[in-house]
């Protein structure tokens, strides 16, 4: 996902005029769950996270993290693949 902020040159001499910037503090990165395949949501991936060999990796639950925890290689290769 590209987040495109456009912050307009314009501006209002309004002194009442509040500035919104909604998309602030959204800071959502996807990453896929090498067990499964699902994608998983960075901020708060529901299966927490594993690191091997210096990568991190994101899960969609704690059983695939488990099962990856068994054979990262395995997963990471793509040999093995559980369909959920
Ligand atoms: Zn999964």
């Amino acid at each position: 996902m590209i987040l495109k902020l456009n912050f307009s040159n314009k501006r209002t001499y309004n002194s009442k005029t509040t500035v919104k910037i909604p998309f602030l503090r959204i800071k959502s990165e996807v990453a896929i769950d090498p067990v499964c395949n699902m994608k998983v949501n960075t901020d708060n991936p529901p299966g927490g996270t594993a690191t091997f060999q210096g990568n991190a990796y994101y899960f969609c639950g704690p059983g695939c993290r488990v099962a990856f925890e068994e054979d990262p290689q395995g997963y990471i290769s793509g040999e093995k693949s559980i369909e959920m």
